[in-house]
């Protein structure tokens, strides 16, 4: 049985593709057979893993408008055990496209062309774009459940209120089984009041819903090897095994497998 989990948060630049990438190489690097959806017209976890634009045709554009299935655009990356549904900018458009169809079950269409090859994976994992708009909605509709990346600055709480309340209405619509995997701190600085108030606040409201690893909530720190990795191409896993970014995505991996 295969587990999908959407990485989402329509506030941008909290950490959302960092985290969806990290964590599907670092199951990889587990021994899971991972594949990671990116549905994000900046394709940035396509660009994280080393692809540029001329290395594939179709992408999950193709996919979402139905001309395509995931099989048909899925490509092996240079991790072993992870694929990948690249994304390209055309995917932009698509909310104009999707209304122009008057096709009902649009909000669907991930979860259908993802039943077909889920089960050749152990995990899926959906990198979403900073928006509530179909994509979100497809990718939270095709999903066992969702890990919210959260920004330890100021405002990082602002807009859950919003997201929750998607999810809630996705629940009760279109998939009833959808779960809050979790919240994730990120961009953590211990020597930062505002981020330990945001862990606070974060501890106050979802308490249940922080990972832990040997009791201690899983944070992800402001490293620089994070930021530094995506220019190279590569996660973070894999660029600097050691540094205290990896062992955070690798301590969330390890969270996941035993949440199962
Ligand atoms: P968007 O909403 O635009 O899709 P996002 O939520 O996917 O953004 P990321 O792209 O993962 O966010 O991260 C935003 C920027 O912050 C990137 O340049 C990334 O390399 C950097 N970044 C992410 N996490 C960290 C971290 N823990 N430490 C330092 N830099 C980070
Ligand atoms: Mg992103």
């Amino acid at each position: 049985m295969s587990e999908v989990i959407s990485i989402a948060n329509q506030k941008g630049g909290v950490g959302k593709t960092t985290t969806a990438v990290n964590l599907s190489a670092s199951l990889a690097r587990k021994g899971k057979k991972v594949l990671l959806i990116d549905a994000d017209p900046q394709s940035n976890a396509s660009t994280n893993l080393g692809l540029k634009r001329n290395d594939y045709e179709f992408n999950i554009y193709h996919v979402l408008m139905g001309h395509k299935d995931l099989e048909d655009i899925v490509l092996e990356t240079s991790i072993k055990n992870l694929d990948l549904a690249p994304s390209s900018i055309s995917l932009v458009g698509i909310e104009r496209e999707f209304y122009d169809k008057k096709n009902k079950k649009r909000e669907l269409i991930l979860k259908e062309k993802l039943a077909k090859i889920k089960d050749d994976y152990n995990y899926v994992i959906i990198d979403s774009p900073p928006a509530l708009g179909p994509i979100t909605i497809n990718a939270l509709s095709a999903s066992d459940s969702v890990i919210v990346p959260i920004q330890c600055e100021f405002f990082a709480l602002e807009g859950l209120a919003q997201l929750l309340n998607t999810i809630g209405l996705i629940k009760k619509s279109l998939n009833p089984k959808l779960k809050i995997k979790g919240f994730l701190p990120t961009m953590y600085s211990g020597q930062n009041n505002l981020s330990k108030q945001v862990l606070a606040d974060l501890e106050y409201h979802f308490k249940d819903k922080l990972f832990k690893a040997k009791k201690e909530y899983i944070v992800v720190p402001r490293n620089v090897k994070i930021a530094e990795s995506p220019s190279f191409g590569e996660p973070v896993v894999t660029y600097a095994n050691s540094s205290k970014g990896s062992i955070a995505y690798r301590a969330l991996a390890t969270a996941i497998l035993k949440s199962r």
